[in-house]
């Protein structure tokens, strides 16, 4: 098992030493800006969790939370200060915006050097050029935990299912940089289990629980599940969950699962668990992306 609290516990307490003496030199700690838009009781969570890890890191911390009837004028003024403000390094406007906001619309505004999540057409761009060090948080989560299990991609076949901008499409670059095959499949591939029948490593990004079977995947294949579902029946959670989250729904109501189904792990050469698993590794990457920000800002 790929643990995600042991390597993201391993990447934080790498920033907090390494980072000392670079805020000494600085004479000013790595800063972190969060925009967060309407009252989305997930997206509350994810940024109080952001802000407490940066807190506990020694970095500056700012929130900025606006109600959603705020106005273009005024989120793109927000957004504009952050770019010019020097005591901020990384800049994250919190996703999902409520309906009617244009994501790309702010996604560009922010300055590309300032681009924590690195969601930035230009960083984007660069990563799919192999051109920076700097990668979305999850997919770099996922990449820091094959670096950490000594897992080499070079000519593995792998299979990302999911295509979007913030986990499918950058973690295909990023393993394409790293010598893997790969093969991304999305809603409108065909015959998906035959895919992943020949896969050595098979990263799941899509948001459906139990997706992936164990009937669909070779024995001895590497199985990372960046999936987050929250389930909230009783069948749901036998059928797809952990033993341990089945007995958290007993107690709790709801079990969180990922896409790829227990059973299938079993015949898995490494897994990422989930919870436990990537989920842990996003957020202390982000923390990674901002103290390298700061960095690079700060010509340490
Ligand atoms: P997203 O933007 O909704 O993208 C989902 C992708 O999955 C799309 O490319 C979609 O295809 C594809 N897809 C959906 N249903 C499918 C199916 N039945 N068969 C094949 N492909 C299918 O989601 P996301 O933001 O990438 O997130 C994906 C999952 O990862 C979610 O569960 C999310 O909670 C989780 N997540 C976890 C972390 C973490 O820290 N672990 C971070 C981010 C996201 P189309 O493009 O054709 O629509």
């Amino acid at each position: 098992m790929l643990d995600g609290k042991m390597v993201s516990t391993k990447v934080l307490e790498n920033i907090k030493n390494e980072s000392v003496s670079f805020i000494e030199k600085a004479g000013r700690p790595p800063g972190l800006a969060v925009v967060i838009v309407g009252d989305d009781p997930a997206s509350a969570i994810y940024v109080r969790s952001k802000e407490r890890k940066a807190k506990k890191l020694g970095f500056r911390s700012e929130v900025i939370s606006l109600g959603s009837s705020v106005s273009d004028e005024e989120l793109t003024s927000v957004i504009s200060r952050l770019n010019k403000d020097n005591n901020t390094d990384g800049i994250l406007v919190q996703l999902p915006l409520p309906d009617g906001f244009d994501t790309w619309k702010y996604l560009d505004m922010i300055d590309p050097q300032k681009d924590v999540d690195r969601f930035h057409p230009v960083n984007l761009g660069k990563i799919m050029l192999g051109r920076t060090n700097i990668y979305p948080c999850t997919p770099s989560g996922v990449v820091r935990m094959l670096d950490e299990f000594n897992i080499d991609v070079s000519g593995v076949n792998c299979v990302v299912l999911g295509r979007s901008y913030i986990v499918g499409k950058p973690m295909a670059s990023m393993l394409t940089n790293r010598n893997a095959t790969v093969t991304i499949c999305h809603s409108r591939t065909k015959n998906i289990p035959d895919i992943l029948s020949g896969a050595d490593m098979i990263v799941s990004a899509i948001g459906s629980p139990g997706f992936v079977k164990a009937d669909m995947v070779k024995d001895g294949a590497i199985l990372i599940d960046v999936g987050i579902n929250r389930v909230d029946t009783r069948e749901e959670a036998e059928e797809f969950c952990t033993p341990q989250e089945i007995e958290k729904f007993k107690k709790k109501g709801y079990a969180i699962t990922g896409d790829i189904h227990p059973e299938a792990f079993k015949k898995s050469s490494f897994y990422t668990p989930v919870p436990g698993g990537v989920g842990l590794m996003t957020v202390a990457m982000l923390m990674d992306n901002t103290f390298r920000l700061f960095m690079e800002r700060t010509g340490s």
